[in-house]
């Protein structure tokens, strides 16, 4: 469902249609877990990268988010009651075929010992059955149900079918990064993501007819070695001067030759001279075209430095409208902190400010991380205390919208039922 009114989007994606139909594994989170480390594979980072038949999905695969119900702005502030009852409705891109696969594949992401043991399984199945039937094998079943295409042709044939359905779609290219033992850089390998995403939004921009809103996912850690986000975090809290917002931006820049933090090394300022040049380029292509970019927020090591390069990426290109966008994470304790602060920052700095609003992804991983270092869970300790985080951002972003009227934008990206209602009846009343 996409909701455009009064510079919010609601997005909620098609996969809540499945929720709403089998209550049973809309309580579980863990087929993000495995959609996250299918992806991985698919994009060449995991042990075992899934055969790839074209250059492309080893580069990464598209991943779209199909959105739910098209509403209207009218539509939206007629309706009193927002249902998700309709299954004609929900399932009308879908085939009985894919409803089918949909089942199988959100009933087994809903077994905690396939989902932990996702990587290894690939792995056997790959030696077991061979590259080519294996591929198939994934291509029937998981891939199929979480990827949009990895082919210009099949992505466009998925944007195409889901627009003439009332759909918006939220591509987002899956290549991310987690930290590892060592920094080894593969400067060719953030070249060629960058290339990805540049051929990815000219797709996108040609499909521009079509699109209502047209919107691209990034994620930070196809540009970079997440390694020197966690470098730059640490220098970030002991307050290093250099990395502020205003001089990341001056670094981001077709030619930054004479860009460099003098507390990095000389690898570390060539790898971030790099990341900064990919990022602008990016960033200069969807300001080009008039493409929303939403960065996606991934694990809170990496946070700060993350949030600073977005922030950088705003003070840079989103001087008249809000092109720009971050994502605040709402199971994380300090998330109400985190918002207001770079609010505060965007009204210093006079930048546009543009919010993506989710739970997080990432909890058993940071909780498990927390454990076993001896620092604070940083996630809030229930559900429920999350579900209260998310309505109190959304109630912030909602009074910043109502002060700075067009100068702020906020995407609800959320499954849950009640949070939509919530916006939705925010918006109306
Ligand atoms: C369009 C879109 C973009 C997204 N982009 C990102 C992104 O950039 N980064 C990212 O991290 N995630 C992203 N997500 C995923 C998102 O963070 C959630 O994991 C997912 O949407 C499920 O949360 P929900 O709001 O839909 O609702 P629900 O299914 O109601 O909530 C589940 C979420 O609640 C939280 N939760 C569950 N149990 C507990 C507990 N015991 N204690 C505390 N909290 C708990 C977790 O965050 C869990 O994912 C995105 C989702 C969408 C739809």
């Amino acid at each position: 469902m996409l909701v455009a009114q009064r510079g919010v989007q609601v997005l909620v994606p098609a996969v809540q249609n499945f929720s709403r139909t089998l209550p049973a594994l809309a309580a579980s989170h863990r087929w993000e877990v495995l959609q996250q480390r299918l992806l991985q594979t698919a994009a060449g980072k995991g042990d075992n990268a899934l055969p790839a038949r074209t250059t492309l999905i080893r580069q990464g695969a598209l991943q779209t988010h199909q959105l739910g119900l098209n509403l209207s702005e009218e539509t939206a502030a007629e309706s009193e009651e927002l249902s998700f009852d309709n299954p004609s409705q929900a399932f009308r891109t879908k085939s009985t075929w894919e409803i089918a696969r949909a089942l199988l594949v959100l009933r087994l992401c809903s077994f905690d010992v396939l989902v932990d043991n996702s990587l290894k399984l690939m792995k056997v199945g790959q030696s077991f059955l061979g590259q080519r039937l294996f591929e198939t094998v994934m291509r029937a079943t998981f891939y199929g149900q979480f990827i949009g295409g990895d082919t210009e042709k099949e992505i466009e044939a998925t944007v195409r079918r889901l627009l003439n359905s009332g759909l918006q779609t939220l591509p987002a290219i899956t290549i991310e990064e987690d930290i590892g033992d060592e920094m080894v850089i593969r400067e060719e390998f953030y070249d060629s993501a960058t290339q990805f995403y540049l051929d990815s939004i000219r797709l996108l921009a040609r499909l521009s007819d079509y699109v209502e809103v047209p919107l691209f996912q990034l994620r930070v850690t196809s540009f970079l070695h997440a390694n020197l986000l966690v470098i730059m975090s640490k220098h970030m809290d002991a307050g290093c001067p250099e990395l502020s917002v205003e001089n990341l931006a001056s670094g981001l820049a077709e030619d930054n030759q004479n860009f460099s933090v003098s507390v990095l090394t000389d690898q570390e300022n060539d790898h971030l001279r790099n990341m900064l040049r990919r990022l602008h380029a990016v960033c200069r292509e969807c300001s080009d075209r008039r493409i929303w970019l939403a960065a996606d927020a991934e694990y809170t090591y990496m946070r700060p430095a993350m949030t600073q390069l977005m922030l950088a990426a705003m003070f840079k290109f989103n001087q008249k409208e809000p092109l720009i966008w971050n994502t605040y994470q709402c199971y994380l304790k300090g998330a109400h902190d985190n918002i207001t602060r770079d609010i505060q920052l965007a009204k210093e700095l006079s930048m546009c400010f543009g919010v993506k609003l989710v739970r997080g992804a990432y909890m058993d991983k940071e909780r498990a991380l927390a454990k076993e270092k001896g620092y604070e869970d940083p996630i809030n300790p229930t559900y429920e205390a999350t579900g209260a985080m998310y309505h109190r951002l959304l109630d912030t972003m909602l009074h910043e919208i109502s002060r700075q009227g067009r100068r702020c934008k906020l995407m609800v990206a959320s499954h849950n039922e009640d949070s939509i209602k919530y916006a939705v009846s925010s918006l109306t009343t």
